[in-house]
């Protein structure tokens, strides 16, 4: 009989193994992949580690989470810069002077600031409503045509004005020459991949891959006297009341022999008509080296391609409207009155949750337990 078992060996369920042990608990961790670390996962090819689910970068204020994750991983000095590729004209991301500089030709930031100002009130926006009108408000109509627009609609497959504002509230604007696309005070990759990073979390403790939990669910459910499950909170509930939308990834993965294809971890397709989001070229994670500090000579680098989620796929962004909003908070309901089951991390809370957010997630779900 186990204190716990945990669904899913990503980041939340991964966290919550190793503190409910340490705690004194019994654990088993399942997760129905071949392979633990959710969608940190990582996997090494030709000495390079590649983000299989997608770049992670990890970045965060929280110097509780900082100092945790520190004790599973050495961390690198990556700074995510990614660079857009607007049909061929190459932009600085974030939005930041350099941005500014190619845009619009404006060198002091008082320049910058009066563009933008004046985008802005031709606009005539007050109060931005959706996401195209707070990017304008933010850069101006110019960059949000070339850089935002474009992107919004091929990863979110819906229209900028269909979109919440928040989502473009992610990225910093600066009137500063700096190109990390994160404020945050701490940043870097785990030296040797995420997965070794979950690996290290989940020592000593058992873990069953290739585990469905529905399809053995009573069975599970009667080894352990509590629940952690991590999958979407709309499956759970065999999706009686109808499936949130997600957005799912493709990821076109191929190996290069050649050293460098693009000089940079991210290059973000901006305009509408490239059909992929991004291009991520992952040796870039860890400054085109591998653990010895050895120069690797091929490369990977994988396209990735934006859809929308239908039942079968894997579902990686929660769509927040406020459709999906209000059909989440009914699960939530539903969530509540299952006793023995906590439903956490970003698929059983339905939130666009960053890696650090979700272990402060589960940092505050354990203090209630
Ligand atoms: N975004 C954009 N242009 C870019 C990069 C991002 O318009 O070149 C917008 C887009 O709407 C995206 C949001 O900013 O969904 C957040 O981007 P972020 O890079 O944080 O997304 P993630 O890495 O989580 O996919």
């Amino acid at each position: 009989m186990y204190d716990y078992l945990i669904v899913g060996a990503g980041l939340y369920g991964s966290v919550c193994a190793r503190e409910l042990t340490d705690a004194g608990k019994k654990v088993l961790v399942i997760d129905k992949r071949d392979h633990i670390a959710g969608n940190v996962y990582t996997e090494k090819v030709e000495g390079i580690n590649v983000h299989k689910y997608g770049a992670h970068i990890f970045h965060t204020n929280d110097k509780r989470v900082w100092d945790y994750v520190q004790r599973f991983a050495t961390f690198n000095r990556f700074t995510n810069s990614p660079v857009a590729n607007y049909k061929g004209e190459l932009y600085s991301l974030p939005f930041n002077m350099y941005t500014f500089n190619k845009m619009w030709g404006v060198v002091t930031p008082q320049e910058a600031a009066k563009k933008i100002e004046e985008q802005k009130a031709e606009a005539g926006i007050t109060e931005p409503k959706n996401l195209e009108e707070q990017a304008i408000s933010l850069v101006g109509r110019d960059i949000y045509e070339k850089l935002i627009k474009g992107y919004t609609e091929k990863q979110w497959g819906r229209d900028c004005t269909d979109l919440p504002a928040f989502i473009i509230k992610r990225l910093p604007v600066r009137l500063t020459f700096d190109n990390n696309y994160f404020n945050a005070l701490y940043q870097g990759i785990p030296i040797g991949g995420y997965t070794k990073m979950v690996a290290n979390m989940l020592e000593g403790i058992e873990v069953r891959t290739s585990v469905d939990y529905f399809a053995n669910k009573s069975e599970l459910d009667s080894e352990a006297a509590k629940v952690i499950y991590t999958g979407p909170i709309d499956a759970y509930f065999d999706y009686k009341l109808g499936t949130l939308e997600y957005r799912s990834v493709r990821f076109e993965n191929e190996l290069l022999a050649q050293d460098n294809f693009q000089g940079n971890a991210a290059v973000n397709y901006t305009d509408r008509e490239t059909p992929w989001t991004r291009i991520i070229e992952h040796k870039w994670f860890e400054f085109g080296k591998d653990e010895n500090g050895n120069d690797l000579p091929k490369t990977v680098i994988s396209r990735e391609y934006s859809s929308e989620w239908k039942l079968g796929d894997e579902p990686y962004y929660p769509v927040n409207d406020e459709k999906n909003g209000n059909l989440y908070q009914q699960y939530k309901d539903l969530a509540e009155k299952e006793d023995k089951v906590i439903f956490g991390g970003r698929l059983g809370e339905y939130k666009y949750y960053d890696m650090d957010q979700v272990i402060a997630a589960a940092f505050n779900k354990l203090a209630e337990l």
